[in-house]
């Protein structure tokens, strides 16, 4: 059976936000490695920054080194990223004591033909809309999501309790990490997005659906959830990258 090629699109935006002093998430992505990367980083003064962004280039500097006949499978190349990155920021902070404790948080897609990996460690979060309906595709790593997955809480009161920015797994607080993986089959028009933790506290998804249903550039697409995000009260620094697969 004949299967349809998919091309892959992509576009994203960070936003600093309206309360917060510097923007401590950072992203990248490459369509041609098909990869795909947002990261929220944690830790006093400009550690937080300098995690994510550590582990953005990272995670690219790696997959770079992939080779010219990609000999490693993708997933693996991540996956292997992913471990050299947390490295790299846990010895940064071991040898600075001013980034002690430093990390951030990953979510990640990789995209080869139709076969979509979306790996995550923390938070921050990747959806997929199809057919007009929003689905969240990772499970958030934090105290408050754990506390809601085993029914002691409610949605209402993980959104409102004083323990909601704990998170459990991050990357770059300890020498080994593990991404969760999760493998999915593209269909030519789904629209994945990975976003901050910014963008999802300001947001309801009935809302992140009814903007990304809109038939528009994915930059404006973007854009606009930024807005809408900040306009709800921007309180944290706020990403968006949006993936559409194409036939
Ligand atoms: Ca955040």
């Amino acid at each position: 059976m004949a299967t349809a090629v998919v091309h892959y699109t992509a576009a994203a935006v960070t936003d600093r936000g309206r309360k917060r002093p510097s923007n401590e998430d950072a992203f990248g992505f490459s369509v041609e490695a098909g990869v795909y990367v947002v990261c929220d980083g944690m830790g006093g003064a400009a550690a937080g920054e300098i995690a994510s962004t550590l582990a953005v280039d990272e995670v690219f500097r790696l997959l770079s080194q992939r080779g010219e006949n990609n000999e490693t499978p993708l997933l693996t190349a991540a996956e292997e990223a992913i471990c050299a990155a947390n490295e790299a920021i846990y010895s940064r902070a071991q040898r600075n004591r001013r980034l002690s404790g430093m990390g951030t948080t990953l979510v990640a897609i990789a995209a080869e033909e139709r076969r979509v990996w979306v790996l995550n460690i923390g938070d921050s979060r990747c959806y997929r809309l199809r057919d007009g309906r929003l689905e969240q595709l990772t499970q958030d790593h934090s105290l408050v999501e754990e506390q809601v997955r085993m029914g002691r809480m409610t949605h209402g009161e993980a959104l409102r309790s004083p323990l909601r920015n704990v998170i459990t797994r991050a990357l770059g607080t300890q020498c080994q990490v593990t991404p969760d993986v999760f493998e999915f089959e593209a269909e030519p028009g789904d629209l994945f997005l990975l976003c901050s933790d910014g963008l999802t506290r300001e947001l309801p998804d009935t809302v992140i659906q009814s903007q990304l249903s809109q038939e528009l550039p994915l930059s404006v697409l973007s854009s606009r959830l930024v807005e809408a995000a900040k306009k709800a009260g921007g309180h944290d620094n706020i990403t968006c990258l949006l993936v559409r697969a194409d036939v």
